[in-house]
């Protein structure tokens, strides 16, 4: 019989570590643990926090609420459930690392800016020097250090690789000059992960470096641009003359790009049902608050959202369980469903908020929040590599 795709890519065989008792979400150890982290975040999560979640409506939550939460988390020693036990990792396998995101989206913890924790992270962890780990992953881990990333430009956006930031070699620097474009909270970030041309010879793809560098080097000016919702959350950063020294590169250098689409894997991977499933919780309250529910036209509508949920988890699951979608294909489908569904659950929170009349202030939160979320949402089936780059590459493994 004529292998299927998935098999001539070798199949999704990874399987969850196994730990004997935690071998599925329903076990009596899965339960315990459920409950152990549950108790935690009822705990710890302060109404000002929770408000601060439930209220966010850009890409982003705002540092002065991601950042004390993160410190709450790395005094527990849980901020970094995914990086490996060394580096301060939980030591918890997939099933407990799908549990904790289930119980934090459930519980409206804030989200932690991915920038440090889930993309530059394991990029220094693979390509790093020792004394680049040393310095950079424990300032990572207790927040100390925040992130940006300097990927795309004007000009140079899905066509990544075409990218122009200049950097020449003088003695131990490099010397920037260029311009990075939508760089999500720039205004906040100490430091920056960013890729600069270092040779113009050969492919575009040859000649990128990836480089590390600390944002108060002189010759970096950040500019904000406003998004649609009115909201100051990315930037335009331009480099003149910046000087950053040579020992900030990660990996070869020109080979900045296998780098980079080591990170991407990052970027794009993840779990979404969970964070869409509180997002819908959100917004069933409001409707429940507003009468909206009381249309069977608009409960089918809820229930058909809730549907596609409960389908995300279940393909994200199968993953755990080293079924589900190869490797090569799943990043980028998961971030289609993933950023469809969140896009939907927007246009129904505008729904629910055009039948509320009462003051905003006493509105539930899916309603003070519907218009710039949907505004701001807009965005993320374009970064992180459009969905029409994703179907172009899901298309490409599929078809091969
Ligand atoms: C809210 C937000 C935050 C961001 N944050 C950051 C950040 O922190 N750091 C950073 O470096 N970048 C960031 N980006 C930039 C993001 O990565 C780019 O916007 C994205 O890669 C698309 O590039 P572009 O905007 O230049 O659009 P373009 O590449 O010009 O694409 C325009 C349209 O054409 C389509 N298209 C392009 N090429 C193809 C193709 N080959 N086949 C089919 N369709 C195609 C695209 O899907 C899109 O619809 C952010 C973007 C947004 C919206």
């Amino acid at each position: 019989m004529r292998p299927t795709w998935q098999e001539r890519q070798g199949g999704q065989r990874r399987g969850i570590a196994h730990d004997g008792a935690m071998e599925s979400l329903n076990s009596a150890a899965a339960r315990t643990f459920r409950d152990e982290v549950r108790t935690f975040l009822d705990e710890k999560l302060t109404p000002e926090l929770r408000r601060g979640a439930r209220r966010g409506t850009s890409v982003f939550l705002h540092p002065d609420i991601a950042v004390p939460w993160q410190k709450i988390l790395h005094a527990q020693g849980w901020a970094a459930p995914d990086w490996p036990v060394e580096h301060g990792g939980t030591g918890w396998n997939e099933i407990q690392r799908y549990i904790w995101a289930e119980e934090y989206a459930r519980a409206h913890a804030p989200s932690l800016s991915p920038m440090g924790l889930k993309m530059v992270a394991p990029v220094i962890m693979h390509y790093g020097t020792s004394e680049q780990k040393a310095e950079l992953l424990p300032r990572i881990l207790s927040g100390d250090d925040y992130w940006c990333q300097g990927y795309s430009e004007p000009g140079s956006g899905s066509d990544l690789a075409s990218l122009k930031l200049r950097a020449v070699r003088d003695g131990d620097d490099y010397v920037l000059n260029g311009s990075k474009i939508w760089t999500t909270h720039a205004h906040f970030a100490n430091r920056m992960f960013c890729l600069v041309r270092t040779s113009t010879e050969g492919r575009p793809q040859t000649g990128i470096s990836f480089v590390l560098l600390e944002m108060n080097t002189p010759g970096i000016t950040v500019a904000p641009i406003t998004t649609l919702a009115g909201e100051h959350e990315f930037n335009q950063v331009f480099f003149d003359d910046a000087r950053v020294p040579v020992s900030g590169r990660l990996g070869a250098e020109n080979d900045g790009w296998t780098v980079a689409k080591h990170l991407l894997t990052f970027e794009r991977g993840g779990r979404y049902a969970p964070g869409l499933a509180s997002h819908l919780a959100l917004v069933r309250e409001a409707a429940e608050a507003t009468g909206w529910l009381d249309h069977d036209s608009n409960r089918e509508r809820l229930a058909r959202e809730a549907i596609a949920i409960d389908a995300l988890r279940a393909i994200e699951l199968a993953v755990l369980e080293g079924r589900g979608p190869a490797d090569s294909v799943r990043p980028s489908m998961l971030k289609v469903l993933g950023t469809e569904a969140s896009q939907r659950i927007d246009l129904l929170a505008l729904d629910v908020a055009a039948g509320w009349d009462g003051p905003l202030d006493e509105a539930p939160d899916a309603i003070v929040t519907a218009m710039p979320k949907y505004l701001n949402n807009r965005a993320s089936s374009i970064y992180a590599g459009s969905n029409e780059i994703q179907r172009d590459l899901i298309a490409r493994v599929v078809v091969d």
